[in-house]
């Protein structure tokens, strides 16, 4: 029997994964441990610690302060990793990586429905601290690396940045309220993990001239790469996804730099939910009669879907229209997670439909366990 260390947590009341994993033994093992920036597992699980439950979806409850606070953490993070990400084993496995857009198919959704498509990703760069741990210095540096490799992009993808330290507090409403921009630091997982320091210095958002393709800099993630559009036609949002991504990683190497990547855990990204592809393809759709079907959370579980509401994560969904998108996101390319993403959301809009036709629908079965 271990004694438990005078600093554990009180975890009674918790449901995230990292309350599902921690336990006295653990904590004695890593509580003295840090990484080489100086991490330790107190500030890893602390937004865990000051957030037991969230209302609407299970969250990891933990971060990493930088790349290497996955392998000195792993006694925690594994379990939580394989807990979160369906079974995956990250010390097994390997990760594949997907960005060929000519496989997806049907990617074409009735605008009726879908209201608009979207696909993003985070990249962090190596050799820097991630957001939780960062230094001014080190986050000034990511903004400065960043920005400057955008300058690089052309034709279609050329764009500006726009600093939230210079843009007016109209200017920066008006691009949450469209949907372009992160919220302001009120979320309490930003908050309690320490990614909300110093905000905004270096923070803010690069995009081409139609919005369609934008870059959030120091935000949860070093970098969040988006391509989204109005209207249904995700096919074409994931081919400008995969093409700017391409281009972005081209000219960061180009100076030198180089994204956090390990074949066990793909991207290494700030939340452990992110780890792998990264990749949360989503749809606004208009679903009134599903939203009052009791049925809707169970047939979202087996389609390996989740709902978000209309504003983002921590938001309600507003007159029957949610934020549809990916559960997964670590043991299946991007490839695949987007076109789970269409088969889900054409079933969920052949449903709507039956039901606007007072037709019965049916709860599909739930997949293979995805990883044994
Ligand atoms: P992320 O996974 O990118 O962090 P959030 O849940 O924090 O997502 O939401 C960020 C913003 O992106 C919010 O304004 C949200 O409404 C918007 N968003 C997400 N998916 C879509 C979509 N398919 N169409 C339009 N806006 C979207
Ligand atoms: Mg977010």
């Amino acid at each position: 029997m271990h004694e438990q260390n005078a600093e554990y947590p009180d975890l009674r009341k918790h449901n995230n994964f990292m309350a599902s994993h921690l336990t006295p033994a653990i904590y004695a093992k890593l509580i003295d441990k840090t990484t080489p920036n100086g991490y330790t597992l107190d500030l890893a699980i602390q937004a865990g610690v000051d957030n037991p439950t969230d209302p609407f979806i299970k969250t990891v409850g933990m971060v990493a302060g930088d790349e290497e606070s996955y392998e000195v953490f792993a006694d925690l993070l594994d379990p939580v990793i394989k807990d979160r990400h369906n079974g995956y084993n990250p010390n097994t496995m390997k990760h594949p990586t997907d960005l060929d857009s000519s496989k997806i198919h049907s990617g074409n959704f009735d605008p009726r429905y879908v209201l608009s498509s979207r696909v993003r990703t985070g990249r962090s760069i190596r050799g820097l601290s991630l957001p939780p741990a960062c230094t001014r210095a080190e986050r000034r540096e990511v903004e400065r690396v960043v920005v400057d490799a955008l300058a690089g992009l052309k034709d279609d993808l050329a764009g500006k940045y726009y600093s939230l330290t210079v843009m007016t507090d109209a200017e920066q409403q008006q691009l949450i309220d469209d949907h372009f921009l992160f919220d302001k630091p009120v979320s309490r997982l930003l908050n309690c993990s320490g990614m909300a320091r110093d905000w905004p210095d270096a923070r803010g958002i690069w995009h081409n001239n139609e919005k369609t393709f934008l870059v959030w800099v120091n935000e949860e993630d070093h970098t969040r790469v988006i391509s989204m559009e109005k209207g249904g036609n995700m096919k074409r949002v994931f081919e400008r996804f995969c093409n700017g991504l391409k281009e972005v990683e081209r000219l960061i190497q180009e100076r030198g730099w180089e994204f956090m990547w390990n074949e066990k855990l793909g991207y290494i990204l700030t939340c452990p939910s992110n780890l792998g592809t990264g990749l949360r393809a989503s749809v606004h759709v208009k679903l009134p009669l599903m939203s009052r079907d009791p049925r809707l959370s169970k047939i979202l579980d087996n389609l390996r879907l989740q709902k978000r509401g209309t504003g983002g994560v921590n938001t309600a969904a507003v007159g029957g229209t949610y934020d549809i998108s990916n559960l997964d996101r670590l043991g299946l390319s991007e490839v695949q997670l987007v076109q789970t993403v269409i088969d889900g959301v054409n079933y969920l809009i052949e449903c709507e439909k039956r039901l606007e036709k007072g037709q019965d629908i049916k709860v599909p079965p739930p997949p293979h366990k995805l990883f044994k």
